[in-house]
């Protein structure tokens, strides 16, 4: 299953678009617009992440993360804050609430996006994601990203990639490649690898100039950002 967001945050219209945007990305997404019904859902559902939002009608986001990090239950779920620029995002630091991560508002979604992956790979969950230089995979969802764009592949474009994810900068010769996208008990011409490596490079530059696949003379191909 999908890894589960808590979002407690009480403007509407903000939790809405957060909540769109990480559906987008393949989250399940469960919203609180208060402090309360945010601990209960975070004792109910135990999510794999909590985005909690600093100003709260009925209690401070500081309050919220203290008790949600004392409760022995939902203690190492990852907290990250939504402060206002200014001197919230100081007192996060400062005062050691427990909070794992901050982001200052306004901020980018794609910011955000990247901040939750990252928390959720430290904790050990949201492992689907494989990435390199700006493009992300997650291998549960099959949503390919390359700054920012939705990459649709074919099924063995997908399988090409995921390869070349996996080992970022690596040298796969056209049978090494054979091997492991199309399996041993296929026969297929070495020619078709060029052809979908074709295919692979022509969707991941759609929207970039940067060509991140290296042909390697005589030897196949890479993933890499270097020339
Ligand atoms: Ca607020």
């Amino acid at each position: 299953m999908n890894p589960l967001i808590l979002i407690i945050e009480d403007e509407q219209a903000q939790a809405q678009i957060l909540q769109y945007n990480l559906e987008a990305e393949g989250y399940r997404v469960k919203y609180a617009p208060t402090a309360d019904e945010g601990l209960l859902l975070a004792q109910e559902y135990k999510p794999d992440l909590i985005l909690l939002d600093w100003m709260l009608p009925d209690m401070s986001g500081i309050e919220v993360c203290r008790q949600i990090k004392t409760k022995p239950d939902t203690k190492s779920i990852p907290v990250i804050m939504l402060t206002a620029r200014g001197t919230e995002d100081d007192k996060v630091r400062g005062l050691g609430v427990g909070a794992d991560d901050y982001v200052v508002k306004p901020h980018s979604i794609k910011e955000l996006i990247a901040r939750i992956g990252a928390n959720l790979r430290k904790s050990g969950v949201g492992n689907k994601e494989l990435s390199y230089a700006d493009i992300t995979m997650n291998t549960e969802t099959h949503r390919v990203n390359r700054d920012g764009h939705n990459i649709k592949l074919g099924p063995t474009e997908f399988r090409l990639l995921k390869t070349f994810l996996k080992r970022p900068q690596k040298v796969w010769s056209r049978s090494a490649l054979l091997d492991h996208v199309w399996g041993t008990d296929i026969y297929v011409d070495d020619r078709t690898v060029d052809v979908h490596i074709g295919r692979l490079r022509r969707a991941l530059n759609a929207h970039s100039k940067k060509d991140l696949i290296r042909t390697i003379r005589s030897a196949g191909y890479a993933l890499d950002e270097e020339d």
